[in-house]
This record gives C-alpha cells, sequence and structure tokens, in this order.
C-alpha cells in the first residue's frame, strides 16, 4: 500500500479543497463546491471515497450535495454542527480506537484523529493522522480564524492543542491567507527573525501563484502571533495598542484578533 498524498484543489478567490489521493481513490476535505472537485476527479480519473469536514461554513460543505449525487460516498464532519449531508458525526474521543474519535479510510488505511477545535465555529474538528492536520478555519498560516461563534479562551485552548501536536506535523488549512497574515505578524513582532525569512519565502511563492501550504507546527510556533502570545515584543504592542497592560495570554490573544479584525 503506497501512502496516499495531498493536493490542492483551487475553490472561490482563496479556499483551498485538500484531496487525499492514490491513484485511483480520492477523499476531499472541505469541498465548498462541487465543480472544481469533479473536474479534478474526471481529470485524473480518480473514484471520490469519502468528503471530510471540518465546519459547516458554506464555503466548506457547499459542494457536499453535488458530489453525493455523483459519488455514494460517506460524509465525515462536526457532531456539534448542523451539516444536513453528514453520514458519519464525529468528536473527539479520549478512547483513540473510537468509531466517533476517528475517520477512517480503508482504501489508504489512513486513520485521522478527531480534535475538538471550537472557536472560529462552536463545533468546529480538525483531523490528524500521519504527520498531517487539516484544520479548516481554526490555525492558518502566520493567522488564525475570526471568532464567529467561539470565545478567546476556546480559541487559546484551541489553538494550544494543535501547538502541541509534533513539530513536523504538516498543516493544512482552509484558506490561503498567508501574505495578508504576515503583512499583520510582521506589524506585531517586527524582531522576529523567523518570520522576515518566511515573507521572503511566501512572497516568492505568491508571485509564482504556488499554494504556501502546508506549514508545519514547528513553523507555526515561530512565526504565527496568536501562538506566541507570550512573547514580550507581542504583549507590549497588544498592550500599546489596547491602550492598558494585557499581561495574560487571553487577553493578548483577544487584542490580536480584535485587531486583526480592522486590520
Ligand atoms: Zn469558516
Ligand atoms: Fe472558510
Amino acid at each position: 500500500m503506497t501512502m496516499p498524498h495531498i493536493v490542492a484543489i483551487r475553490a472561490f478567490t482563496d479556499n483551498y479543497i485538500w484531496v487525499i489521493r492514490d491513484h485511483c481513490h480520492a477523499a476531499v476535505v472541505d469541498p465548498g463546491d462541487a465543480s472544481p472537485v469533479l473536474a479534478y476527479l474526471q481529470h485524473e480519473k480518480l473514484k471520490l471515497i469519502a468528503i471530510l469536514n471540518t465546519h459547516h461554513h458554506n464555503d466548506h460543505v457547499g459542494g457536499n450535495a453535488a458530489l453525493l449525487r455523483e459519488f455514494m460516498v460517506p460524509v465525515y464532519g462536526p457532531a456539534n454542527e448542523s451539516i444536513p449531508t453528514l453520514t458519519h458525526p464525529l468528536k473527539e474521543c479520549n478512547d483513540p480506537e473510537s468509531e466517533e474519535g476517528n475517520a477512517y479510510i480503508p482504501e489508504f488505511s489512513l486513520s485521522l484523529r478527531v480534535l475538538d477545535i471550537p472557536g472560529h465555529t462552536a463545533g468546529h474538528i480538525a483531523y490528524y493522522g500521519a504527520n498531517l492536520l487539516f484544520c479548516g478555519d481554526t490555525l492558518f498560516a502566520c493567522g488564525c480564524g475570526r471568532l464567529f461563534e467561539g470565545t478567546a479562551q476556546q480559541m487559546v485552548d484551541s489553538l494550544q492543542k494543535l501547538a502541541d501536536l509534533p513539530n513536523e506535523t504538516a498543516v493544512y488549512c482552509g484558506h490561503e491567507y498567508t501574505q495578508s497574515n504576515i503583512r499583520f505578524a510582521r506589524i506585531i513582532e517586527p524582531g522576529n527573525q523567523a518570520l522576515i525569512k518566511l515573507e521572503a519565502e511566501v512572497k516568492k511563492l505568491r508571485e509564482q501563484d504556488i499554494p504556501t501550504l502546508p506549514s508545519t507546527i514547528a513553523m507555526e510556533k515561530a512565526t504565527n502571533p496568536f501562538l506566541r502570545c507570550g512573547q514580550p515584543e507581542i504583549i507590549q504592542n497588544a498592550s500599546n495598542h489596547a491602550g492598558k497592560s494585557l499581561t495574560d495570554p487571553v487577553s493578548v490573544f483577544a487584542a490580536l484578533r480584535g485587531w486583526k479584525d480592522h486590520f
């Protein structure tokens, strides 16, 4: 059995639909739009075998129904959100073998563990396994999702859960936001050398229209201001922006998130 590999399908202006594929099968993560997926499957002569959703937003689930008309496949997704086409509701479980805590794709012998990561939406989940992380709109390269249905504390906890994964974990997020996230991060932490280096690399990739993803957990810990709320330079800049001295990481996070919302 060969390890499946991951391919990006672009959708809308900046969404990525991630394809987990081998030479004849494909599973898709967050198909917001069916048409580019169907075109890809046809071009590559692949059979769809599963749909995985991270959260209920339409730019992540909008293509489910049309894909299901062509392929009768299981649809995995968060148990705590309403997604009409779901067949396998999932949530994080202590028992690593449990059925509702895993998406198992037999064609790839691939088991992806479910992590509950609320904040962007109330029931948002991530899929983790084989050094791959599909984290939807929670952790972005150098950024994080907006707080639509959750609190700053929830998002901090969710991001910490992802940051605790092994350094080499490949991070596949739902959008190409890296360049604008870096623009913000550079203002928050101008002295971060890893960030300066990343900015130059990302600029080169985007000039050639190449995706900047996947990132890695190690890279996010080194460059993502939302994972670095304990850094003195970040605490200082967040405090200056808030006009008061912020001490705990959740307040620093909340100040950064609010700042970025209007950036
Ligand atoms: Zn979203
Ligand atoms: Fe999204």
